[in-house]
C-alpha cells in the first residue's frame, strides 16, 4: 500500500471529540465518566492507526472495522474501568477450589461483614472499660465454646492471614533456634509454594527429619529427640496420599512420646473441618475436634477450606502456647482486619447453631447426586445447538482435604460439531459471569455439585445463547 493511499485511510478516522458527540459515546461518558472514556477512545483509534500504518487494515476492512467501534470502545473502558476480581461461577465439581478462591462465604456472613465494616467497630476497643481492647481477643470464645460442646477444654485460638502464617508463627514462637523433628513423608509442597522445608527456614527453627517418604516410626522421632528439640511435627498429607507399604505412628503416638520428654506436638491440619467428616461421607480424615482430642499441643488450620469460612489462619491449642504466638513479633505483621474477624464469627455463629447446611461447602458435600442429576437434565434442553447429556462424573473436596476422596456426581457434558471443547469452555469463561467448566476427552462437563442452584436460570440462559455470537 502506498503512503498516499495510506494517508487516505487515516482521514476515515473520526477524531475523540466526534466520538464524544456520537449517541453512543455520550451514554458510554454518563456510565463511565469522561476521562475513562476519552482514554478509551484514544487507545482504540492508537491500535487502528498501528494497524493501517502495518498494511493490516485496507479501506473495507478499516469501515467493518467503525462499524463495530461503539462496542469495541464499550468493550474497552468496561475492561478498564471495571473490576479484576469478579464473581465466576465454578462448574468444575471441586469445591475448595483455591484458584476459584476457595470457600463461598455463607450469607451470615457476608451480610455480617456489611454490616460490622460499613461503619466504626470495636475491632480493638473494650466496650466495657471504654479502653484500648483486644483485637484478637475476637471469635476466641466462639471457638472454645465449640470446642467445650466436644468435651475439649483448656483451649486458645489464635487467627492469622492464612495457615501457612500460623505454621510460620507456630515455628517461629515455639521452635525458633531450636529443632523440630518431622517424618520424610510428611516433607510437603502444598500448591502455591508452601513447603515445609521452606517455611521451616524462615521461622529460624531447624527441620531434623527422621524415616523414610513411605515407612517413618516412632523410634525414629525418639531417637532424633535431643535438648535442642523443640516440638514433634506432624503435618497432613493434604494433597497426596501414599499408599503401599507405609507406616506411620498414630498421632496418639507421637502425643504419648511428647509427654515422656515434655516435648510439644504441632498438627499442621490444613483444612480443618469443625464437623465430623464421617458423617459426609468422607471417612478417614481427621478433624479438628479429633486432632485436638487426641492431646496436641496445638493445630493449625485454614479458614477457608472445609471450616467454609474466609481466609484466614487458625492455631488452637494449649493457652501457654498460644499466648507465646500472640507475643511474637510476626503476630503483628501476620494480623488480620476485622473483615476477616466478621465473616469469621458468623461462621463460628453457624456452626454454634448447628445450621450446618447454611455454609455452602458443607452443602455442597452434602448434596445427593440425584439433585445433582435432575439439575443436569433440566438443564441439558437448553443447550441449543450443543449436543448435551447427563454424564455421571466425581466431585473432588480439593484445597487438600481428603486426598484421593471423591463424592459421586453428574454432569451435563457439552460438545458442538465443527468446535472444539477448548472453545467451548473459552465462551463459557467469557460470558457476563464467567463460567468455569473442565474439559475431558474433547467434551465440556459442568459439574452442578459446586454451582448455587440459583445460578442454574442464569446458566441455562448462557447456553441457550453460547453458539449466537463470539463473545470476547
Ligand atoms: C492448605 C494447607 C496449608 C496452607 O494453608 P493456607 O491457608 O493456604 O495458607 C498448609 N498446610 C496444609 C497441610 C494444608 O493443607
Amino acid at each position: 500500500m502506498t503512503n498516499v493511499f495510506k494517508s487516505k485511510i487515516f482521514r476515515r478516522l473520526p477524531a475523540v471529540d466526534e466520538l464524544l458527540r456520537t449517541a453512543e459515546g455520550a451514554a458510554l461518558v454518563v456510565d463511565y465518566g469522561r476521562l475513562n472514556v476519552t482514554e478509551a477512545m484514544r487507545l482504540e483509534l492508537d491500535e487502528l492507526r498501528a494497524r493501517i500504518s502495518d498494511g493490516a487494515l485496507d479501506i473495507d476492512k478499516l469501515e467493518e472495522a467503525l462499524a463495530v467501534l461503539p462496542e469495541a470502545l464499550e468493550r474497552r473502558v468496561k475492561r478498564a474501568a471495571g473490576y479484576s476480581l469478579r464473581r465466576v461461577i465454578n462448574a468444575t465439581g471441586v469445591i475448595i477450589h483455591t484458584n476459584l478462591g476457595r470457600a463461598p462465604l455463607s450469607r451470615e456472613a457476608a451480610e455480617r461483614i456489611a454490616e460490622t465494616v460499613t461503619g466504626y467497630s470495636n475491632l480493638e476497643f473494650d466496650l466495657d472499660k471504654g479502653e484500648r481492647g483486644r483485637r484478637d481477643g475476637h471469635a476466641q470464645s466462639l471457638f472454645s465454646q465449640l470446642f467445650a460442646r466436644q468435651g475439649i477444654s483448656q483451649t486458645a485460638t489464635v487467627v492469622v492471614n492464612n495457615n501457612a502464617a500460623a505454621v510460620l508463627l507456630a515455628l517461629a514462637a515455639l521452635a525458633g533456634g531450636g529443632e523440630v523433628i518431622v517424618s520424610r513423608g510428611e516433607l510437603v509442597e502444598i500448591g502455591g509454594s508452601f513447603r515445609i522445608p521452606e517455611i521451616m527456614a524462615q521461622s529460624g527453627a531447624v527441620l531434623r527429619e527422621v524415616g523414610t517418604t513411605n515407612r517413618t516410626r516412632i523410634a525414629d522421632y525418639e531417637k532424633a529427640i535431643t535438648e535442642r528439640t523443640r516440638l514433634l511435627l506432624r503435618v497432613h498429607r493434604s494433597n497426596f496420599e501414599i499408599v503401599g507399604f507405609t507406616e506411620q505412628p498414630a498421632l496418639a503416638e507421637l502425643v504419648e512420646l511428647g509427654r515422656r520428654h515434655g516435648i510439644g506436638v504441632m498438627e499442621d491440619l490444613g483444612s480443618g473441618a469443625l464437623v465430623e467428616l464421617e458423617s459426609y461421607g468422607i471417612a478417614g480424615e481427621p478433624d479438628v475436634y479429633s486432632s485436638l482430642r487426641t492431646g496436641v499441643s496445638l493445630v493449625t488450620y485454614s479458614g477457608d477450606k472445609l471450616l467454609g469460612g474466609p481466609q484466614a489462619g487458625l492455631a488452637s491449642g494449649d493457652p501457654a502456647m498460644i499466648e507465646r504466638l500472640r507475643a511474637h513479633p510476626l503476630f503483628r505483621a501476620l494480623r488480620v482486619d476485622k473483615m476477616c474477624y466478621a465473616a469469621l464469627e458468623a461462621t463460628l455463629v453457624t456452626y454454634l447453631r448447628e445450621e450446618y447446611e447454611r455454609l455452602p461447602v458443607l452443602h455442597m458435600l452434602r448434596l445427593p447426586a440425584e439433585d445433582v442429576q435432575r439439575r443436569c437434565q433440566s438443564l441439558a434442553h437448553s443447550a441449543s445447538g450443543l449436543s448435551a447429556k447427563v454424564a455421571e462424573t466425581e466431585s473432588i473436596i480439593g484445597g487438600g482435604a481428603a486426598p484421593g476422596k471423591t463424592l459421586p456426581s453428574f454432569a451435563l457434558s457439552l460438545a458442538c460439531d465443527g468446535m472444539s471443547a477448548t472453545e467451548l469452555a473459552r465462551r463459557l469463561r467469557h460470558q457476563a459471569t464467567p463460567i468455569v467448566a473442565r474439559v475431558e476427552e474433547d467434551r465440556v462437563l459442568l459439574d452442578l455439585r459446586t454451582v448455587d442452584a440459583a445460578d442454574d436460570q442464569y446458566l441455562s440462559e448462557a447456553l441457550a445463547n453460547l453458539l449466537k455470537s463470539d463473545p470476547v
